[in-house]
């Protein structure tokens, strides 16, 4: 079968010829349906480097994928031959007390699971490929009626990872409150739904690209402004000169940060989902008082059956463009240059 794989750190990933997986005991092997193209894929590609993760290339690309039941190995069970499946794309050991909420993004044993702290196509084999082997049926999570896998592969990370960070801020979100979302692209475009879905706060949508900020007005933003100096302030001005509740940053550059930072307010959240290689240096006056300033990494298990369950129910869609596996790498170029709206998904 035809597999796009990440040979070395620092290169373009190849469209190569790759046996196909068979299951082992406990193991399923997925048709794929539909694999998305993720900016972390772009930071896998160019930035990173040996050492700094607990696993590296070669492997095949793409960890947000959902697909049909092709085969299962003996002894693996709750699923049927044909099914349609999402993957939940973190893989830990399964039997530590995170793995057992379903949380296996923060898996206590590392080293006991298939990759430390990675999953399919973060170390192991991934989704750009025809067929992807995924090491226990508990990775996969049945599709609601009314989903297929062409719009249900995104929301297993570019839906789950902003759902998983806005979820935290639940609390500090009713209404009277605003919330500011950083970056309409694949995974910004699912916050502002999932904002507008979960909580009744104001939304306010940052982006650099006008076709960015059209999409966030589409999915539900109140306001839908360009980034440059002025849009602090104009956070202010929309909020009455309080700030915003909760900021998720889907950026995450020294300056979306500064902007974050900026546009808190008192009490509010800052919550860094991009992994765009800016710094905020914290002190006394960074943030407004008491504003949690946080990392997040993916979501759980039971997370992204709520997530499923949004999109089965019509109030998260994510807009996608399609492209054929022996065009992932045009899919990858163009998410690049910044000419992508909404996320590309490779459909082999
Ligand atoms: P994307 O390229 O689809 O979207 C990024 C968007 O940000 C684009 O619309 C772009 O125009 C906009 N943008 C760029 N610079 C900006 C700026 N200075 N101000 C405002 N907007 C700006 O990327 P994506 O796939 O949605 O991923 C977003 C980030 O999240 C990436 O860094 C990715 O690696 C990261 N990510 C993190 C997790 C996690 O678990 N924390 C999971 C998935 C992706
Ligand atoms: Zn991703």
């Amino acid at each position: 079968m035809k597999a796009l794989r990440l040979r070395e750190w620092k290169t373009e990933p190849v469209l190569t010829e790759v046996p196909q997986p068979r299951p082992g005991p406990g193991e399923a092997v997925v048709r794929i349906g539909a694999a998305g193209a993720c900016h972390s894929d772009l930071h896998l590609m160019h930035e990173f480097g040996p050492g700094l993760l607990p696993w590296g290339p070669p492997f095949t690309l793409g960890h947000e994928n959902a697909g049909w039941v092709h085969e299962l190995g003996p002894g693996a069970s709750g699923l049927e031959v044909g099914q349609a499946v999402a993957v939940y794309g973190p893989w830990g050991c399964g039997t530590c007390t995170r793995c057992l909420l379903g949380i296996e993004t923060y898996c206590e044993n590392p080293d006991k699971a298939p990759v430390p702290g990675g999953g399919g196509g973060l170390g192991l084999d991934g989704g750009m490929a025809e067929f992807m082997l995924v090491p226990s049926t508990r990775h996969l999570v049945p599709l609601p009626e009314g989903l297929d896998p062409v719009t249900a592969a995104p929301l297993t990370d570019a839906a789950l990872t902003p759902y998983h960070a806005i979820r935290r801020s639940w609390p500090k979100l009713p209404p009277g409150t605003t919330a500011v979302v950083i970056g309409v692209g694949g995974l910004g475009h699912l916050a502002v739904q999932i904002l507008r879905a979960t909580t009744a706060t104001r939304i306010i949508a940052v982006d650099t690209r006008e076709d960015a900020l059209a999409l966030a007005r589409e999915s539900g933003a109140d306001h839908a402004l360009p980034t440059g100096s002025g849009t602090g302030p104009r956070i202010r001005e929309l909020t009455g000169g309080r700030g915003a509740d909760a900021v998720f940053d889907c950026v995450g550059s020294d300056s979306t940060l500064a902007l974050g930072a900026e546009s808190a307010r008192s009490l509010g959240d800052l919550t860094i989902i991009g992994l765009g290689g800016g710094t905020l240096g914290m002190g006394f006056f960074t943030v407004p008082y008491e504003v949690s300033v946080q990392t997040t990494y993916w979501g759980s298990r039971p997370e992204l059956i709520e997530v499923l369950d949004l999109a089965a129910r019509g109030q998260l869609r994510a807009s996608v463009t399609t492209f054929g596996l022996d065009e992932a790498t045009e899919a990858y170029r163009r998410l690049e240059s910044g000419e992508l709206t909404g996320r590309a998904v490779v459909v082999p």
